[in-house]
């Protein structure tokens, strides 16, 4: 699953060790798992250890993916505050202010934006190195009892086919992934749905345990604490629970009939119980401000979670908010321009775009070492988001592996982006031993032998 590096044999020594060329170094491979290679031909390669031939396209894809993009900035045309932000980044200072945070989602223009995005991903590469995490999602029922207002799956939308999937059928789902792909990182998401009681959801846990090696993580909404801790005895690792949006009334009024902090302690709890918890915001809502995106982000560091989930909203048919062209009266929910400056009205393809890119790189200045996944909703909305995401600073990618034909139901928002592409397994998902304890040191978490699971 995590870092295998692609690598040109240059020679091979007697003893089986070969000489090999990356994209960032120079190294002495061990091969004795690999064989029938000679110079020239190209490698996966983790820490000194040949893992697996593969063909020059694939190598070259890989490390396009891995590879800037970007020129070299012109120094003299950033701001004196710009540099200022920058040196304080660079000396290890990652307490940036308000007003810091404002005034780096307010810069424009290739020169700024490129000089952001690459100190992001320099900081990455830094603290955490090509170290790429793959998670696969199984999004196991469409249905919910909530009604949040920005959410296509929400209980009131008629327009959907509603599906969930039974416990054996998400077991089998995760066994194919697992036991034929590779997949060692998965996460099960649904729908607030109560038609999983707390025990069933336990057993489901359980039962993948019992047959897969493998790390679970949870994404079901709120639960009971008890629920969370008896699901981590029982073998979860992860948590994936946004929090969404920290400012209390627009919560409320996002997501009707909840209350920010509930959300909040039982992420608190979650994490305090020894879950591996991914957490974060939803940005571009009507009634945001950038000032509000900051505050979301400042209350993200306080939290110490070591994985980031945050994503733009995306429109999604026969909602609330489906019809707001991003302004207009949705605006002035909680609005105020005072703070940072308000966004939505207007806001193209581009403009979020551009907003998910700069959250992820001001992401990675205040949390250096955070693990941050490129979202499908930024793969939606470019054909290039994974690139431009790894390049802004993200480490890790989900691809989906809700059976074909339920994927369409999952419609959280329109037009969802959905490919497995081949090279990231091929790439990613090598079964060796040391991939499993590369996760367990990477991820800082319990090893699961010491964590004496029924
Ligand atoms: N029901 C669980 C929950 O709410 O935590 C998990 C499933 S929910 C679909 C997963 C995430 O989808 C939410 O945390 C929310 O941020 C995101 N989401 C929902 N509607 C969205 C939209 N229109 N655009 C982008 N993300 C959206
Ligand atoms: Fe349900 Fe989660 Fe969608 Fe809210 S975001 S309606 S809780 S699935």
């Amino acid at each position: 699953m995590c870092l295998t590096i692609p690598g040109k044999i240059e020679s091979i020594d007697s003893k089986g060790v070969a000489t090999v060329i990356s994209h960032r170094e120079r190294a002495q491979i061990d091969l004795s798992l690999v064989f029938d290679v000679k110079p020239g031909d190209w490698i996966l390669y983790a820490t000194n250890r040949a893992v697996k031939a593969i063909s020059e396209e694939d190598a070259k894809e890989i490390i396009s993916l891995l590879e800037d993009k970007y020129n070299p900035v012109d120094v003299s045309r950033l701001s004196l505050k710009f540099k200022k932000i920058i040196y304080k980044v660079r000396s290890g200072d990652s307490n940036l202010t308000k007003d810091e945070i404002i005034y780096l989602f307010s810069l424009k223009g290739k020169n700024n934006l490129e000089t952001l995005y690459a100190e992001a991903n320099t900081l990455r590469k830094e603290r955490i190195k090509d170290f790429v995490c793959i998670h696969g999602i199984i999004e196991f029922s469409n249905y919910c009892k909530n009604n949040c207002l920005y959410c296509g799956i929400r209980k009131d939308n008629q327009g959907i086919d509603r599906y969930r999937l039974g416990v054996e059928e998400i077991v089998e789902v995760a066994g194919n992934a697992v036991e034929n792909e590779g997949y060692k990182l998965l996460v099960l998401q649904s729908g607030e749905d109560e038609n999983y009681s707390d025990s069933e959801l336990i057993q489901l846990v359980r039962e993948i345990k019992k047959k897969m090696r493998v790390f679970i993580f949870l994404s079901v909404g709120e639960r009971s604490v008890d629920f969370y801790k008896e699901a981590y005895e029982s073998g979860a690792t992860g948590a994936l629970i946004r929090f969404e949006i920290s400012n209390q009334k627009l919560y409320a009024k996002m997501r009707p009939g909840h209350k920010f902090d509930d959300r909040k302690r039982l992420i608190q709890e979650l994490i305090k119980t020894g879950y591996y918890v991914a957490t974060g915001s939803l940005f571009g809502l009507p009634g945001q401000t950038i000032g509000g995106i900051a505050d979301d982000l400042i209350f993200m560091k306080s939290l110490k979670a070591p994985m980031l989930s945050a994503g733009p909203f995306l429109l999604a048919k026969n909602t609330p908010l489906s019809c707001h062209p991003r302004a207009g009266e949705a605006m002035t929910w909680g609005s105020n321009i005072s703070d940072g400056f308000p966004i939505g009205s207007g806001m193209t393809r581009e403009t979020l775009l551009e907003l998910t890119l700069k959250y992820i790189a001001i992401a990675r200045f205040l949390m250096p070492e955070i693990k941050i996944p490129v979202t499908t909703a930024l793969e939606t909305l470019d054909l290039e988001g994974r690139h431009l995401g790894l390049l802004a600073g993200a480490n890790a990618l989900m691809f989906n592996l809700t059976p074909e034909k339920y994927c369409k139901s999952y419609a959280i928002y329109d037009d969802k982006y959905r490919e497995r592409e081949k090279v990231w397994q091929k790439y990613g998902l090598f079964k060796g031993e040391e991939s499993w304890e590369m996760i367990e040191q990477r991820l800082r978490v319990v090893p699961e032998m010491d964590r004496k699971l029924n």
